[in-house]
């Protein structure tokens, strides 16, 4: 895939041109997606100095990194029906904020979106990032939060979930995550260590789980803070 998007002009036009290259690629295919993408400008969730439209994941500090375009996309369009308005998100690993502000455009005000983050300076600065987007009035109305906190644990406080996603790489499914998702939710997460897989994982009305597998991918791992900082 051409790595370099040919945006012009100011960092709106750039999201947008970054969006649209995305989708001609076929990574997504719902306009749903390409609304919330267009609605919520990458620029505002990177460190200045970064190029913000390259579709390719860019270090944010404490030894992590906002992951591709390509990847937010993916994970958009498969769980855009489970993020209707009304439902509830959980974005595990929040980092920047983006896919939680993203979730909470989904959603809308009548829904909830969380992010749980486990670096404190991610979950200020992700605030801070949101304040600045299209997604600040869900920040002020309640309806999306972001919390300093162990990912592994889901966030029981907001779950059930209809939608979770786990922006980095579990050994193993958190038995949480499966607990805190609805009967009809979906859960996306990348699961291996150094070969890993984005599993997409269903529950059903009855409670029994199907699991596939959509592609292999290559995350930052889900794991404790003191290990991530050790690098
Ligand atoms: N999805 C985000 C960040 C991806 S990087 C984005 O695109 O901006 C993965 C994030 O997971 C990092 O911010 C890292 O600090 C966080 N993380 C890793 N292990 C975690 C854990 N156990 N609990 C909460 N967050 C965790």
């Amino acid at each position: 895939m051409e790595k370099y998007f040919s945006g012009s002009g100011d960092g709106k036009n750039k999201n947008g041109a970054m969006v649209e290259q995305l989708q001609r690629y076929g990574v997504f295919h719902s306009d749903k997606v390409a609304e919330v993408m267009k609605t919520i400008d990458r620029g505002l969730f990177v460190p200045s100095g970064t190029l913000a439209y390259v579709d390719s994941p860019m270090p944010i500090g404490h030894n992590v990194t906002i992951s591709a375009p390509h990847m937010h996309a993916m994970c958009l369009e498969l769980l855009k029906d489970h993020l209707q308005p009304g439902m509830h998100a959980l974005d595990v690993g929040s980092g920047t904020g983006y896919l939680t502000a993203c979730f909470a455009a989904m959603v809308g005000s009548q829904g909830r979106a969380v992010g749980i983050e486990h670096i404190p300076e991610l979950v200020i600065w992700s605030i801070e990032n949101i304040k600045s987007s299209a997604a600040a009035s869900f920040l002020e109305e309640g309806s999306l939060s972001v919390h300093d906190g162990d990912g592994r644990l889901g966030y029981p406080e907001t779950a059930p979930y209809d939608a979770i996603h786990v922006g980095a790489a579990a050994p193993e499914i958190p038995k949480a995550l499966v607990e805190q998702l609805k009967p009809g939710g979906r859960l996306v997460i990348p699961v291996g260590t150094y070969c890993q897989e984005l599993q997409v994982v269903d529950k059903q009305q009855d409670g029994t789980l199907t699991v596939r597998t959509e592609t292999s991918v290559r995350y930052v791992p889900l794991t404790s803070r003191e290990e991530q900082l050790r690098g």
